[in-house]
């Protein structure tokens, strides 16, 4: 089948399922490209979201414009697929074929208020910062759940915003993501600007509805805001049946290929079969989004299905890492100083493998890419 005649859709509108459609046009699709999106606020960047977005002084979500690539753009939510007739149905009851599917709906943040408890906030999209900005505009106080990079970002904004945050966690800060040195270092750097962290002996959970404070290690912690920030699940409802999802996400080759012929899937959503399980960001969903363009065009992905880039902003501080995580044991500090907030680290895998850390301290991100791959040790 020519190119011309292929019929591509891709479901889900954010950063990986619009990589995956710049990457069709540029490889040469010129046949129909059908986006299926359920955000009204349509296509945005969700990182500076948690960052100057929530902060408050008047920004807005960095939106793309993807008028040039002549898509059919149908927002609204895809509720199930037909593998057989290679159908996409949507919530309004339209069926809109494909010959190539590229499952991009990622992830929405995981929730943990009870059934009958309202108001919990949580942090993934536009309207979601809309409303907690809304919130924080009156706050004195807040509680973040959950000590992750959104937790921290959160408690970032309350601190500039001149709220009293406590921010929750069963663990210390980051210490899942970044390991114990980094999470040392910047739980110090939080509670010198007044951060309180409260350590939880067991799951928190939310009171009142709605929702109106936390009950953590048998008491109660009332606060104006209660932000919700405790991880995130891939957004598979939709393939329910198919063979295409797990409870995991869904399962991709190099390829980004799915179990199931010519259905690919990119971002938040995907995990690669072979590797420790979901990715969830920035960088592994833009890889994915062109990997998956290219192998629903039958043609060689131009990058690897991965790339272990992300960063952070925390208190003014940014984080940039590139490499495997977590990070045991003590870095090698190659500039700088992590006490006074700048430093180039390095860390060294047992199994060769090197992660570059620009802690507070400005480096391209190519630079970081170069000294990682550069300073890896074969171990054939
Ligand atoms: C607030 C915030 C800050 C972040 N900051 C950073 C950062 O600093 N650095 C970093 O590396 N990463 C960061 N991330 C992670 C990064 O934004 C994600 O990895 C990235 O957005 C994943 O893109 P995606 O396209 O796979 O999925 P998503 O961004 O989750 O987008 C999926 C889209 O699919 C749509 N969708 C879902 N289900 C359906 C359906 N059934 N039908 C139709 N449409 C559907 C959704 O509406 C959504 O627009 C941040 C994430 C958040 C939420």
């Amino acid at each position: 089948m020519s190119t011309a005649q292929r019929r591509i859709v891709i479901v889900g509108d954010s950063i990986a399922g619009c990589t995956a459609a710049r990457e069709l046009r540029a490889r040469g699709h010129d046949g129909a490209l059908t986006m299926i999106g359920a955000d009204p606020d349509g296509y945005y960047a969700r990182p500076p979201l948690s960052k100057h977005v929530l902060k408050g002084d008047g920004a807005e979500a960095e939106t793309w414009d993807l008028t040039d690539l002549d898509i059919i753009s149908i927002v609204d939510l895809a509720v199930s697929v037909n593998t057989d007739r290679r159908t996409v149905t949507t919530a309004d009851g339209t069926d809109v074929p494909y010959d190539a599917l590229i499952v991009a709906t990622g992830a929405s943040a995981r929730r943990i208020a009870g059934a009958d408890q309202l108001g919990e906030n949580v942090l993934r999209t536009f309207a979601d910062v809309r409303a907690l900005r809304t919130e924080l505009d009156t706050a004195r106080t807040a509680v973040v759940v959950g000590a992750g990079f959104l937790g921290l970002e959160v408690a970032s904004a309350c601190v500039a915003r001149g709220i009293a945050v406590t921010v929750v966690d069963v663990d210390p800060p980051l210490r899942r993501l970044l390991g114990p040195f980094l999470s040392d270092a910047i739980a110090a750097r939080a509670e010198a600007a007044s951060v309180q962290f409260l350590r939880a002996d067991s799951p928190v959970s939310l009171v009142g509805s709605p929702v109106s404070g936390i009950e953590c290690a048998g008491r109660t912690l009332e606060a104006d805001v209660v932000v919700t920030c405790a991880g995130d699940v891939p957004e598979t409802g939709w393939l329910t049946g198919t063979g295409i999802a797990d409870a995991r996400g869904v399962a991709v080759d190099e390829c980004c290929a799915t179990a199931v012929p010519d259905v690919f899937a990119a971002g938040d959503v995907a995990y690669l079969r072979t590797g420790p399980g979901r990715a969830p960001f920035w960088s592994n969903a833009v890889a994915q989004g062109k990997v998956a363009a290219a192998s629903a065009l039958g043609l060689e992905p131009t990058c690897a299905p991965t790339d272990d880039y992300f960063w952070t902003e925390i208190l003014g501080l940014s984080i940039k890492v590139v490499g495997p995580l977590p990070l045991d044991g003590e870095p090698t500090v190659l500039e700088g100083s992590v006490d006074e907030g700048s430093a180039l680290l390095q860390w060294s895998h047992n199994d060769g493998r090197t992660t570059i850390v620009a802690f507070g301290i400005k480096k391209p991100v190519g630079l970081l890419r170069r000294l990682a791959r550069d300073s890896a040790v074969s171990t054939n």
